[in-house]
């Protein structure tokens, strides 16, 4: 116990031993190597612990084992105070100190061993540079692969489309004059399958159309700094005949220029301007207004109609999702999976907000001219 209080009561006494110069034969060159290389040891050892804490408090939320660095970095910094205090020895004999400082560097040594043991099986489980590297490339791999096959699947679907076409005019021709001819000849229920066909066709025609409108999007268009409003005034004149039958009010304000492509964002607003008009009860009022939000320009297509669901905001965009029947309201569900295609294109997006009975608002989100 009297060694202990004795140890700490001088923990800096310096009398009791000689300085380390005198400690022995010590030749000038021995000693000054010895205490330089002291010093540059812990030199290196202090400047490693600040680039450890550097690195670390600029990547803390996305390192892992963030205890291992702190304890790897006091380990370091107390290594480097044992070298220090060991320069010094040569002329301040304060060998206590020496002694609870190594005492100190074995308590975080072990630790950090003990720490380093601990996360050992988790860090061996990590993937390592090159194996995430060799990840990446099989993941490319797999990507061109799946754009080679969305290619084919696009081409086949416009050839498909193409060809369909053919023989379903020559089916509307010929229904149609057999319309004609049946007309008052044959009975009413015979009139009724004639007229049916009639329809049938009419409807898949539209269908293929809308497929092959869908199936020729092309992903790789350029695209170049566009007017809006000029795919908005192409719009509205392509549903003239609609607007002016409804009695439609189509308010719209001046929206900025983007990066895009003008026949494919004609497309977009012809289909929401459309459907804005198509599902509504009431005299159809529209509002088109959009603003530039930092890269992007938001642009907002807000109609008074029948409103959407909220669980069926997402799934409205899906190919072939109707939420009506077609008695109540014509279409083929593929109308806003183009919309969402063609924002695609754009590296943009869109989104509704809606709630049933109060409208509907698709927010689209493009690139900004630059
Ligand atoms: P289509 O118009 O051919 O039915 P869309 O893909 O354009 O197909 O729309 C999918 C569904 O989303 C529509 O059937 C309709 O129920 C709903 N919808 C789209 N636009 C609106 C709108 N402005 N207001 C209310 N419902 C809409």
């Amino acid at each position: 116990m009297n060694q202990i209080i004795e140890f700490f009561g001088g923990l800096f006494d310096t009398d009791m031993w000689p300085p380390r110069w005198r400690c022995g034969y010590w030749s000038d060159f021995h000693g000054w190597l010895y205490i330089i290389s002291d010093l540059l040891i812990w030199a290196s050892y202090f400047l490693i612990p600040l680039i450890i804490l550097n690195y670390f408090s600029k990547k803390k939320n996305q390192l892992k084992f963030n205890k291992a660095y702190i304890y790897f970095a006091a380990f370091i910094v107390l290594c480097g105070c044992t070298h220090f205090i060991d320069a010094i020895m040569f002329w301040v004999p304060m060998y206590r100190l020496n002694t609870i400082v190594r005492f100190v560097t074995a308590i975080i040594s072990l630790m950090t061993v003990y720490h380093l043991i601990k996360i050992l099986p988790e860090a061996f489980s990590q993937k390592t540079n090159a194996e995430l590297e060799a990840e990446i490339q099989k993941r490319l791999a797999v990507e061109q692969k799946l754009q080679e096959a969305n290619f084919g699947l696009q081409s086949f679907a416009s050839m498909a489309s193409h060809d369909l076409q053919e023989p379903l005019r020559k089916m509307r021709f010929f229904t149609s004059i057999l319309d004609e001819k049946a007309k008052g000849k044959v009975d009413e229920s015979t009139y009724e399958y004639v007229n049916k066909i009639e329809k049938a066709a009419e409807r898949m025609q539209i269908l293929i159309e809308d497929l092959l409108s869908l199936s020729s999007i092309d992903n790789n268009i350029e695209l170049t700094p566009t007017d809006t409003n000029q795919s908005v005034r192409n719009a509205i004149d392509d549903l003239e005949l609609p607007i002016r039958l409804q009695n439609a009010e189509i308010n719209t304000s001046s929206l900025p220029m983007v990066n895009g492509n003008e026949a494919y964002l004609t497309q977009l607003f012809l289909n929401l301007i459309s459907n804005a008009l198509k599902f509504n009860s009431e005299r159809p009022i529209i509002n088109i207004s959009g603003e530039k939000n930092g890269q992007h320009v938001i642009i907002r297509v807000e109609d008074n109609g029948i409103g959407i669901e909220e669980k069926n905001h997402k799934k409205i965009f899906e190919s072939f999702l109707r939420l009506h029947s077609k008695s109540a309201y014509a279409g083929t569900g593929i109308g806003l999976s183009i919309c969402k295609s063609i924002v695609e294109v754009h590296k943009g997006s869109i989104e509704v907000e809606s709630e049933i009975g109060k409208g509907s608002t698709f927010i689209i989100k493009l690139e900004a001219a630059e």
